[in-house]
């Protein structure tokens, strides 16, 4: 009997949790992923809203006048679209800053915004890199979508770079690409309304994906070029304003000796000097704390990023040897201005415009043209006695153009038009091809050592006030050359000597 009963109880448990453990587990199974997704909570939407930021004026920024011009533009049209869209022009839509950080890109973008009257998102764009596919993608759609019911507004993206890379590139999850591709899909929809206008900031315009540089896409790129010693006295006088300055404090002499620093570092310099002052309970900023704050901030950022002083002489050198051979060659295009602010990778550069648009060069003219080029590294080994790395970019230039003047315009003297036009080359030839080519070469550079040598007075005078001022324009070089002989201007194409950083 008793054997029976415990075999029905056991019966009836094997009925019972036949019924009730999957409602159990099922149970433990639905707490289990609710507690998982409280977990994901990060990605929660989070709110977008206008950014209610310190009111920046173009009062406030100091020092990248060509990049507030650009920007002045984007200003005038979202104030009145309807004036540039009667007269069918084509309005801004995304405009790319780039430059190293630290140099006001993003106090930019807020005083087009604050200028113009628009609202003001700003997004960074690693936010929208996240772990969970499609999450980065979802909070772009989001973030215009909340844009363009505040129109007219400004979307401020910062480092692009995060979701700009290129495509495919480091990329295992696919996230990247999903992002960015929404990116591509939200500007492209923009369409003709225009009031929304896209900011977005990079440091790097080389690693960006190319889609992203299209026409109606960041079609407008503005470089945000770290100050010169003018732009940086600017931007201290900004920073100062409410900074009771003791008459010992010279902006001037501060400027001089911060050269490679940005806007960001110049702001932590005048801050650093007034909390040094407050330190000493004293009313005024005296000229002492500059120093101190100088030195603190300075010292560490000029080993990173700017020159030294013998580099800074060098590249000064090497621009002026461009730019005086540039004035007194006649057939090349005269200097519109140079500089020895680092941009970019170059160290240094010089800008020459042409007087007119002409293509045809004549034998002589290329080999003036080469002679400018070789002018840097003739200035450097006029001045030290030794070349450094710096004229690499100059002989890449030299070199392609003394092939193609052998190659391609039988400008050569040996190289006759019948073996160039023959096309198959026989081991001697391409000897004398080669043979030309750096005959050419050498004595475009012995004339370039030549010019330099009889005009070194000049030379010395250009790179002294090269080193004092960093940027000379024109109006610059006709002072310090006013005595020069100078030959009858000739023309060609626009052409930029640059000096190439050897990293
Ligand atoms: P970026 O976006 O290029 O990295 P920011 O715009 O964030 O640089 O600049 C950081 C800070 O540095 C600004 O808040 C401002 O105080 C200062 N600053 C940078 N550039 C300038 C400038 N051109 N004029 C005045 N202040 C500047
Ligand atoms: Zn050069």
């Amino acid at each position: 009997m008793s054997v029976l009963a415990a075999f029905l109880g056991y019966y009836d448990f094997k009925e019972w949790a036949a019924i009730w453990v999957p409602v159990l587990l099922f149970c433990v199974l639905i707490v289990l992923l609710v507690t998982a997704m409280r977990q994901m909570r990060p990605t929660k939407p989070q709110q977008i809203k206008p950014e209610d930021s310190p009111k920046i004026a173009w009062d406030d920024i100091a020092g990248v006048d060509e990049a507030k011009d650009e920007l002045r533009e984007v200003v005038d049209f979202m104030k009145d679209p309807k004036r540039f869209k009667a007269l069918g022009a084509t309005v801004p839509r995304g405009i790319l800053l780039h430059g190293p950080p630290g140099t006001g890109k993003t106090l930019l973008a807020k005083a087009v915004a604050h200028e113009s009257g628009a609202d003001f998102f700003a997004q960074s764009a690693a936010s929208f890199v996240e772990t969970f596919v499609g999450v980065g993608a979802a909070r772009i759609r989001r973030l215009f979508k909340v844009a363009r019911k505040h129109a007219p507004s400004i979307v401020f993206i910062d480092e692009l770079d995060a979701v700009g890379g290129r495509r495919g590139v480091g990329d295992v999850s696919g996230e990247k690409d999903q992002t960015l591709n929404q990116l591509l899909v939200e500007l492209d929809g923009f369409n003709a309304r225009g009031d929304v206008v896209v900011i977005a900031a990079s440091n790097l315009l080389e690693k960006l994906d190319p889609a992203l540089l299209r026409p109606g896409r960041f079609d407008r790129q503005v470089f945000v070029s770290p100050p010169d010693r003018a732009g940086r006295e600017r931007i201290l006088a900004v920073h100062t304003r409410a900074i009771p300055l003791a008459p010992s404090v010279d902006l001037d002499l501060v400027a001089r000796q911060t050269s490679g620093l940005t806007g960001a570092d110049l702001a932590n310099i005048c801050n650093e000097a007034a909390i040094g002052a407050a330190r000493r309970h004293a009313e005024q900023v005296v000229a002492g704390d500059f120093d101190t704050a100088l030195e603190r901030i300075v010292a560490g950022m000029q080993a990173r990023r700017g020159l030294n002083e013998q580099e800074k002489r060098t590249v000064a050198y090497h621009e002026a040897g461009h730019a005086l051979c540039a004035e007194l060659l006649p057939a090349v295009d005269r200097v519109h201005r140079i500089s020895i602010v680092p941009r970019g990778r170059a160290l240094g550069y010089t800008l020459n415009l042409p007087e007119e648009d002409r293509y045809l060069k004549t034998r002589e003219e290329l080999i003036d043209y080469m002679t400018v080029l070789l002018g840097g590294r003739a200035a450097e080994q006029l001045v030290f006695g030794s070349v450094t790395t710096g004229a690499a970019g100059d002989y890449e230039v030299v070199t392609a153009l003394a092939a193609a003047m052998v190659d391609e315009y039988a400008m050569g003297t040996r190289v006759t038009l019948r073996r160039v036009v023959g096309g198959v080359s026989a081991e001697a030839t391409m000897r004398l091809r080669d043979e030309e080519q750096a005959d050419l070469a050498d004595g475009a550079y012995r004339a370039a050592l030549g010019l330099l040598r009889d005009h070194r007075r000049h030379l010395d005078a250009l790179a002294a006030a090269l080193l004092e001022q960093e940027v000379l324009e024109r109006a610059d070089i006709d002072r310090v050359l006013a005595d020069l002989p100078r030959p009858v201007a000739g023309a060609g194409d626009l052409s930029v000597a640059a000096t190439e950083r050897s990293d």
